[in-house]
C-alpha cells in the first residue's frame, strides 16, 4: 500500500470488449508522485487499463476514483490526467512551440503572452530550451518525444499517462530517455502512469509495477521485491531470467528442506517459500547471477557443484553460459562477470558451481 492518499483508485474494474473480458477484476491504488508502470507482454489488458484511468473507455463495471471523485460519466477532457501516446502525434510542419501550444487550445482563459511563457516552461522542462522555433521534422527521435511529453505536461495534469512512450526509439536513446524520464518525474512531482512490456524499463523507472496477465494483475511490487520474490513461476519467468529445477518439499520440525535436481539438499526459508505450499513435488526457480563459475581452485564461498558448459554467449562485460548439471533435462543459465585475468570458459568443459541457497525461490508444482 502507499503512504500517500492514492490518486487513482480503481476497484474491481471489468472491461469487457463484446464477450471478450480484457479487464478482469482490477484493484488497484496509486500514489500521488509515484513513478508507477503497468508490465505484461501483448494483450494482457495494460493499454485498456490505461486508456480507462484516462477516460478513452468505459468500465463494464467496477469504479475509478482521481484525486477521490467518481470518474463514472466524466469525460476525458475534464480528467485531471494526460496521456503521451506510443506514436507521439507531433505536427511536423508545425514548429515546437506551436506543437507544445497545441497542449493549451482549450485554454481560451490564457492570453497569448501566458501561453508563450507556459510553452517556454514546457521546453525547459523537457531539456528543449531554445527548440522552439525549430521545425518539429528537423528533429531526432528522442527530441520528438520531448515534445510530446511538453505538450502533454504543459497543462501540469495530476497524473501523466504514458502508452509505450519509448517503444519507437533505438536502444541507446531509450535507455538515455530513460533516465531523463525519471529525473523529470521526480523534478515535476506528477504522478506518472506508464504501459510497458519491457521489464527492464519498468525496473529501472518505476517505484512500484504491477505485472498483468490475462486483464489481472498477478503481483504488484516494488522492482526489488518483485524481482527478487516473484510470487509466482509466471512473473518469476517474465521478469528477467530464472532457471527452474524440479524439487521435492521437506518440511521438518524446525525448518523446511528441498531437494534439488543437479544440486542437491538446501535449507528454506518462509520467505523464500510461499505460505501453504504441500509438501512433496515442487519447483525452485534460481536467478543467473546467484550462480558463478569457480575457477582454479577458488573455494566455494556457498554450496558446490559441477557440470558442463553446454553454450555460452560472450556479451562484452559479461559471459552467459548455459551448464548441463547431472540429472536435470535443461541446462541451467548462470552469468559472470568477466573480470580482468577471468578467462572464459569453451563449450564441453567442465566447471564448478557454487550456488547459494539463501537465492532459491521455492513455487508449488
Ligand atoms: P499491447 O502491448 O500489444 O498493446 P496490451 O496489454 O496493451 O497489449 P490491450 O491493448 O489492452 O493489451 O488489449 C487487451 C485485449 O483486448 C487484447 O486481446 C485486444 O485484442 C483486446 N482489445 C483491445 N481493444 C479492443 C477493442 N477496441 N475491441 C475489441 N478488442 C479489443
Amino acid at each position: 500500500m502507499t503512504t500517500t492518499p492514492p490518486i487513482v483508485s480503481l476497484r474491481d474494474v471489468h472491461k469487457y470488449y463484446g464477450t471478450y473480458h480484457a479487464l478482469r477484476g482490477i484493484d488497484l491504488d496509486i500514489g500521488a508522485g509515484e513513478f508507477f508502470s503497468l508490465l505484461g507482454p501483448s494483450g494482457c489488458g495494460k493499454t485498456t487499463l490505461l486508456r480507462t484511468i484516462a477516460g478513452f473507455e468505459d468500465l463494464s463495471s467496477g469504479t475509478l476514483l482521481l484525486s477521490g471523485q467518481d470518474m463514472a460519466g466524466v469525460p476525458a477532457n475534464r480528467r485531471p490526467t494526460n496521456m503521451v501516446f506510443q506514436s507521439y502525434a507531433i505536427f511536423p510542419h508545425l514548429s515546437v512551440a506551436e506543437n507544445v501550444a497545441f497542449g493549451l487550445r482549450r485554454r481560451s482563459d490564457l492570453n497569448r503572452q501566458a501561453k508563450a511563457a507556459l510553452v517556454e516552461d514546457a521546453l525547459d522542462m523537457v531539456g528543449l530550451d531554445g527548440f522552439g522555433a525549430r521545425a518539429a521534422h528537423a528533429l531526432s527521435g528522442g527530441q520528438r518525444q520531448r515534445v510530446a511529453l511538453a505538450r502533454a505536461l504543459i497543462l501540469k495534469p495530476k497524473v501523466l499517462l504514458l502508452d509505450e512512450p519509448l517503444s519507437a526509439l533505438d536502444k541507446k536513446l531509450r535507455e538515455q530517455m530513460q533516465n531523463e524520464l525519471r529525473r523529470l518525474q521526480r523534478h515535476v512531482g506528477i504522478t506518472f502512469v506508464l504501459v510497458t512490456h519491457d521489464q527492464e524499463e519498468a525496473l529501472i523507472m518505476s517505484d512500484r509495477i504491477a505485472v498483468m496477465f490475462e486483464g489481472e494483475i498477478a503481483q504488484l511490487a516494488d522492482p526489488q521485491t518483485l524481482y527478487r520474490r516473484p510470487t509466482s513461476r509466471q512473473v518469476a519467468d517474465f521478469i528477467g531470467v530464472m532457471n527452474f529445477l524440479p524439487a521435492s518439499l521437506t518440511a521438518g520440525s524446525t525448518a523446511a528442506s528441498v531437494e534439488i535436481a543437479g544440486l542437491g539438499r538446501a535449507a528454506i526459508t518462509p520467505e523464500q517459500c510461499p505460505a501453504g505450499m504441500p509438501t512433496g513435488d515442487c519447483t525452485i526457480g534460481i536467478r543467473p547471477e546467484t550462480m558463478s563459475i569457480l575457477f582454479d581452485g577458488e573455494p566455494a564461498p556457498a554450496r558446490e557443484t559441477s557440470g558442463q558448459v553446454h553454450e555460452l554467449a560472450y556479451y562484452g562485460d559479461m559471459t552467459y553460459y548455459d551448464i548441463a548439471l547431472d540429472g536435470v533435462e535443461k541446462p541451467v543459465t548462470l552469468s559472470m562477470k568477466n573480470l580482468v585475468g577471468r578467462r572464459v570458459l569453451e563449450r564441453g568443459e567442465t566447471a564448478r558451481i557454487s550456488w547459494d541457497e539463501r537465492a532459491l525461490i521455492a513455487f508449488a508444482k
